[in-house]
């Protein structure tokens, strides 16, 4: 058993900003690894596709007025508009966003950048906002995947980035109810280090975690490798507060409460276009004593589904629950450390967290249920190599794009009668439309999350980005979004809508649920300032 009272994730600082045309710190990007570059030969060809640098952005198109307002709020050091900021704050960092920013289109780029102090300050941006009618784009890490940062601008005055960025402090800890006032532009390791100096933790660790902010998460209802133990960031929230062009609003008076409909839940997820979220109290954990991850081995997918599905049915769930398909387990993804290497099955990742005598007994309980459905244990060499290489994929993702191979990833969530229909139908979606006019496609798997009633399907595609890679995953992307409708799944588990879902959202959750959005968003942004063409269909 592995004695590991450091984080899982590597606490130490990373670069709050990271590369305008890649994932991550820019010190960090690698070529792709030799393994990896004769597979990839072998399936797509190499191709160089050197990045765009050198392009100018367009003029700023905002007033002096309104920049004299800006710097009257914020302080003249924290209003930018110079090229460098606006380049970092255009767009986030899905596949599509890469390929523009590499491309060299900064079509999105804010006019200005303004990084406010607190609440007020950002209260008063908005008040300006709206007397200068300006789009506003509030930017907590900036790893959105959906289009969540690229607003409308037209009919607007101009196009402000709100930057979360100073609002940094850990504000208040209470550990008789173990919960945590954090502000919304702290990043996923800074929240964590200053909850371990309490010796507690917020336990969210997604795949972003190193980038992404607290703010991000809340307004994304983001969802974390470690979600089966800790929960899903909007399981952790226990009250909010928002900036909104009508004014402060405080929620979350008690821990559950029967006074009409939970109101939390419609910040959660609200994607920046209600109102702009300025502290979150979340529910924290006492800080694991003991980490141990291992791999288990299924014969086929649906054998390793049915052994999640029994363990989260029979209330035994660990910390960190994961089942590769044949393919994903084959190119060893789950364990970006060993790509090249020979794996068969479907690999499963089990960890558990907690106190030794937690780990021990949660560990001999699952051991016995999946030992006797007949997974084989491979002990904790896989665990410790997926933990190592978890946050290492998105770089992997650049260096196939350096070659000419598109590299992006899509998500869904689906009941557990319906799972094996979905996984065969986006698959082959995106296997049919990647595949016309002579292409070919690589679609891996794995259930990323589970509930007792379902679970998520998070899918990596990888393909040969040829001469229009937009248009190619555009039209494979909308494939397997309809899919997804078409089996009555959700178009998104975790990752939001922003703007690239949006038009699946209605068929979700039904024009009248697409009208009280809307009936919401009228009542708390009159005059639609707020990340307009952002969620709200
Ligand atoms: C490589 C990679 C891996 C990822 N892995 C995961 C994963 O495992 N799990 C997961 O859930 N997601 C994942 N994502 C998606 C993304 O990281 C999440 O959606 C994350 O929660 C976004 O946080 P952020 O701080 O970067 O927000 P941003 O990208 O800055 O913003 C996201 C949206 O929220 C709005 N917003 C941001 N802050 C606020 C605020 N304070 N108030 C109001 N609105 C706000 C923005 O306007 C935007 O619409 C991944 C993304 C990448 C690029």
């Amino acid at each position: 058993m592995t004695h590991d009272t450091s984080s899982p994730t590597t606490l130490d600082a990373h670069p709050r900003e990271m590369h305008p045309q890649r994932w991550g710190d820019p010190a960090a990007a690698t070529p792709l690894p030799e393994a990896a570059r004769g597979l990839v030969e072998l399936a797509f060809g190499l191709a160089d596709t050197p990045a765009t640098t050198s392009v100018a952005l367009a003029p700023v198109g905002v007033t002096d007025e309104v920049l004299a307002g800006l710097r009257a709020i914020a302080g003249p050091d924290h209003v930018h508009t110079d090229d460098g900021t606006r380049r970092l704050r255009t767009r986030g960092k899905s596949t599509p966003d890469l390929l523009r920013a590499r491309a060299g289109d900064l079509g999105d780029a804010p006019d200005v950048v303004v990084r406010p102090a607190d609440h007020d300050e950002v209260a008063a941006v908005l008040a300006l906002a709206v007397e200068h009618h300006l789009a506003v784009v509030p930017f907590g890490g900036g790893t959105c995947v959906t289009g969540g940062l690229a607003a409308r601008r037209d009919g607007y005055a101009g196009l402000v980035s709100l930057d979360l960025v100073r609002l940094d402090a850990l504000l208040e800890v209470d550990e008789v109810s173990m919960t945590a006032t954090l502000e919304p532009g702290l990043r996923g390791p800074e929240a964590e280090a200053l909850l371990a100096e309490h010796g507690l933790c917020l336990g969210h660790y997604p795949q972003s975690f190193q980038h992404a902010s607290i703010g991000g998460f809340a307004a994304t209802r983001s969802s974390g490798q470690s979600s089966a133990g800790y929960g899903r960031f909007d399981q952790m929230v226990v009250g909010l507060r928002v900036a909104t062009p009508r004014g402060e609003w405080r929620l979350g008076s008690s821990p559950a409460n029967a006074a009409g409909p939970d109101l939390r839940q419609l910040v959660l997820g609200s994607e920046g276009a209600f109102g702009v979220i300025t502290a979150v109290t979340v529910r924290v954990r006492r800080l694991p004593e003991v980490k141990v991850y291992e791999g288990w081995r299924w014969d086929s997918f649906v054998e390793g589904a049915t052994a999640m599905r029994t363990l989260v049915q029979s209330g035994l769930l660990p910390t960190v629950l994961r089942l590769s398909d044949e393919a994903e387990t084959g190119l060893n993804l789950a364990r970006p450390d060993a790509i090249g290497e020979q794996a068969t099955g479907c690999l499963m990742i089990v960890g558990h967290e907690g106190t030794p005598g937690q780990v021990e007994a949660r560990r001999a309980a699952v051991t016995e249920v999946l030992a006797g459905l007949g997974g084989t244990p491979l002990g904790e060499e896989p665990g410790a190599s997926w933990a190592h290489g978890r946050f290492n994929a998105p770089y992997l993702r650049d260096s196939m794009l350096d070659v000419g191979v598109l590299v992006e990833t899509l998500e869904t969530a689906t009941f557990w009668s319906k799972v094996d229909a979905l996984y065969a139908d986006v698959r082959a979606a995106l296997e049919r439309e990647l595949g016309a006019e002579g292409g070919s496609a690589i679609v891996l798997c794995h259930l990323s999350h589970v509930y007792e009633t379902g679970c998520s399907l998070y899918f990596t595609v990888a393909t040969a980005a040829g001469e229009q890679p937009l248009e190619r995953w555009g039209r494979a992307k909308a494939a397997a979004n309809d899919a997804i409708t078409a089996n009555g799944a959700t178009i998104s588990h975790h990752h939001a809508v922003g703007t690239d879902h949006r038009p699946w959202l209605s068929a979700e959750i039904g024009d009248l649920g697409a009208s009280v959005l809307r009936a919401v968003k009228a009542d708390l942004d009159p005059t639609g300032i707020l990340n307009p063409g952002v969620l709200v269909p």
